[in-house]
């Protein structure tokens, strides 16, 4: 059976449908990978997030019990949704396949992805993945060269980096991950996160912002 392709137009603000799953890639800033200590990989590092951990635009980012984690942190990241079945596609063919990017808060539980060994509860918790409002289509190598995601947590800035920053690229990204599992329509990839991630509390209000997309805003609880 064909997937049904997936139509940008028919996923405005506050319609928008789940992903079958989320792919994360870990480290894809230099100068994130150094904040926290770690090496710039040479491969992608990737990890996923459960669909369950979906909330959008506007929905309340609930903080786990302290018995569980006591650091939650934000990150701002551009977030890509595939448009076609992609199958050990290159990076021309992903290209073609992505139907376009929205703004995604990989909110993680820094603690547990220090000292678990693997990053499931880090990532996992219910709220876990903002994202939106909406879903624009991929922009011309010109615009991307000029994308920029920002965070800011109560009106402060955070986070600010560039998509030209990016290590691997986003066709490589889903070239890369089509190669070992095959994308359908609807599929979100988080493509990582700039520099400066830090912590949330209950009160706060956290916003990802990427250029193009608009302002994706969620209060912590
Ligand atoms: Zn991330």
């Amino acid at each position: 059976m064909t997937a049904a392709l997936f139509n940008v137009s028919t996923h405005m603000e506050g319609s928008l449908q789940r992903p079958g799953k989320i792919i994360c890639v870990g480290r894809n800033y230099a100068a994130h990978a150094k904040e926290l200590g770690n090496v710039v990989p040479d491969k992608p590092l990737l990890f996923f997030k459960p669909p369950s951990s979906i909330i959008d635009n506007g929905e309340t980012i609930i903080l786990p019990p302290p018995s569980l984690t006591k650091q939650v942190e934000h990150e701002a990241e551009v977030g890509v949704v595939i448009g076609a079945r992609l199958r050990n596609v290159d990076g021309k063919a992903a290209r073609n396949g992505i139907a376009g990017i929205t703004c995604v808060n990989d909110v993680t539980a820094r603690d547990l992805q220090k000292t678990d060994g693997h990053w499931v509860r880090a990532k996992g918790f219910d709220t876990f993945c903002p994202w939106g409002p909406k879903i624009v289509p991929f922009p011309s190598d010109d615009q991307l060269a000029k994308t920029e995601v920002t965070c800011r947590v109560n009106g402060s800035l955070r986070q600010h980096g560039h998509v030209a920053d990016m290590v691997f690229s986003i066709p490589f990204l889903v070239s890369y991950v089509s190669q070992v599992m095959t994308l359908e329509p609807g599929d979100l990839i988080a493509t990582g996160t700039p520099e400066g991630v830090g912590p949330l509390k209950s009160g706060d209000v956290v916003e990802v912002e990427v250029t193009g997309v608009g302002v994706l805003r969620n209060p912590v609880r």
